[in-house]
């Protein structure tokens, strides 16, 4: 062995991050590079605090939810299956600027007569129970707090959000040999045939792996593509982890569409990276959403008397920390430890484990219309926080020009309300330089009950945005 192999395979197994192009021999596209030796992210772990309840509101109703049984909601049967009635159910945007509003909220929230859709430091998006509508008015009309109604009839919303496909469609799809649509929300077989019709349609670029199982035995499936040269970047996007924010599966499938359909004639600067996919990273509480309950959060993993725990609250940096639930019955429930659910497991031992040295992470979710960067755990902000902020609002930027929508840019923490435990703190504990929460449309008009009809023009917006990010990573 001549010096300078020595000095390689030496320098291999100190790190495998300066490895990756020796080790990444494969032919393109058709195997993944994984590491030859593993750096261990989980320091962390030794320094988990105890959970302290932070007296955000997310936390308090969680805190006060603690023994709310989740069936306590009205079901009726159809095709064999309890789906849970919204009928008469309403969502609020209430005003927080009056200094009582937030104790206001918590007490109707305690009282089991509302439940928080989230909120920034101006207003919180309620959902108002449909017996508790005359209670709930007569309270915030009684403190003087403003709101207005922004969902009459929830399920009313609900029936109408996903109507099925008109005949020219159905027509297209037996055609095309996959189902995913952007004129619809699909379940989760869709998804996942879709990736495997890919990996199938262009083996010299695609390749689909799963990186694990879900708790009910669900395939973690990731796609890549890359056309395998080592000079490549690699960014990581994922969506899907809380199962009713469903315009996020809808839309990084969107972008994988586009890459994998044009990539001959995309720009360089997508064709330079290496691009990872994970587009439902909670199937089990996805498919819940379908069947069951359409606005399940959690994954499904029973606990006790209540199921799921929040899978971005249950990632292991800072864990356990402001914003997350000690409570199984918790909307932000964080799980009994951190990367105790197999989801998020799964993630962490794929980051292990790859070989690939990702320059940015993304996470979608709705909703709101935020790019938020780290982080998010505490009022605290990553050295490199003004090069986030910049890329940040010049992806804002683009989405605006290209679609209209206003996205908000700025940390997590501190444009919305600290959460301990999510996935973005972790990947920038990575040194993940780009790393972003993306909260996608609306604003509250329709919340996570988004109508099939906007998928196509958020998708499109935001792929700017990506391309935007993608244009940064490759002059890194
Ligand atoms: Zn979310």
């Amino acid at each position: 062995m001549g010096s300078l192999t020595k000095t390689v395979v030496l320098l291999c197994v100190i790190s495998s991050v300066l490895c990756t192009p020796f080790i990444n021999k494969l032919q393109p596209g058709q195997e993944w590079p994984t590491r030859s030796s593993v750096k261990q992210p989980y320091h962390q772990f030794d320094e988990i605090e105890n959970g302290t309840i932070s007296d955000t509101v997310a936390t308090e109703v969680a805190a006060q939810e603690e023994k709310a049984p989740e069936n306590n909601k009205p079901k009726v049967k159809e095709d064999d299956v309890e789906r849970i009635d919204y009928s008469g159910a309403q969502v609020w945007k209430v005003s927080t600027k009056k200094s009582n509003a937030h104790r206001v909220i918590n007490q109707l929230a305690s009282e089991k007569l509302i439940a928080s859709w989230g909120g920034n430091h101006t207003s919180i998006d309620i959902l108002v129970k449909p017996k508790a509508v005359e209670n709930v008015t007569a309270t915030l009309k009684n403190k003087d707090i403003a709101y207005y109604i922004m969902i009459e009839d929830l399920q009313q919303r609900i029936d109408e959000e996903n109507p099925p496909l008109d005949e020219n469609e159905l027509e297209l799809q037996d055609r095309r040999g996959h189902r995913m649509t952007w004129k619809q929300y699909h379940r989760l077989e869709d998804i996942h045939g879709f990736l495997d019709y890919l990996a199938k349609t262009y083996p010299s670029i695609v390749s689909v792996n799963s990186i694990g199982k879900s708790h009910e035995g669900r395939d973690l499936k990731v796609l890549r593509i890359s056309d395998g040269k080592k000079t490549n970047k690699a960014v990581f996007i994922d969506g899907g982890i809380h199962a009713r924010e469903w315009i996020s599966p809808a839309v990084v499938t969107y972008f994988i569409n586009q890459f994998a359909e044009n990539f001959d004639v995309e720009s360089d600067d997508i064709r330079n990276i290496d691009w990872y996919f994970l587009p439902v990273v909670n199937p089990d509480g996805y498919e819940y959403t379908h069947k069951t309950d359409r606005l399940w959060r959690k994954n499904r993993r029973g606990f006790g008397g209540c199921a799921g725990a929040d899978l971005n609250r249950n990632f292991g940096y800072q864990w356990g920390g402001k914003g997350a639930s000690r409570y199984p019955c918790s909307e932000i429930y964080r799980g009994s430890g951190p990367f105790s659910e197999p989801e998020s497991k799964a993630i962490a031992q794929f980051f292990k484990s790859t070989g690939a040295d990702f320059s940015a992470y993304l996470t979608y979710h709705s909703y709101g219309q935020y790019l938020l960067y780290p982080w998010g755990y505490d009022n605290a902000l990553p050295p490199d926080h003004k090069n986030l902020e910049t890329v940040g609002k010049m992806m804002a930027q683009a989405i605006q020009k290209t679609g209209g929508s206003e996205y908000k840019v700025g940390s997590s923490s501190g444009l919305l309300y600290p959460a301990a435990g999510g996935s973005d703190d972790w990947a920038k504990s990575l040194n993940i330089k780009y790393t972003y929460t993306i909260e996608l449309s609306d604003t509250g008009r329709y919340g996570f009950v988004l109508p099939a009809s906007y998928i196509e023009p958020v998708a499109r917006e935001n792929l700017a945005g990506l391309r935007v990010l993608a244009s940064q990573v490759n002059k890194e």
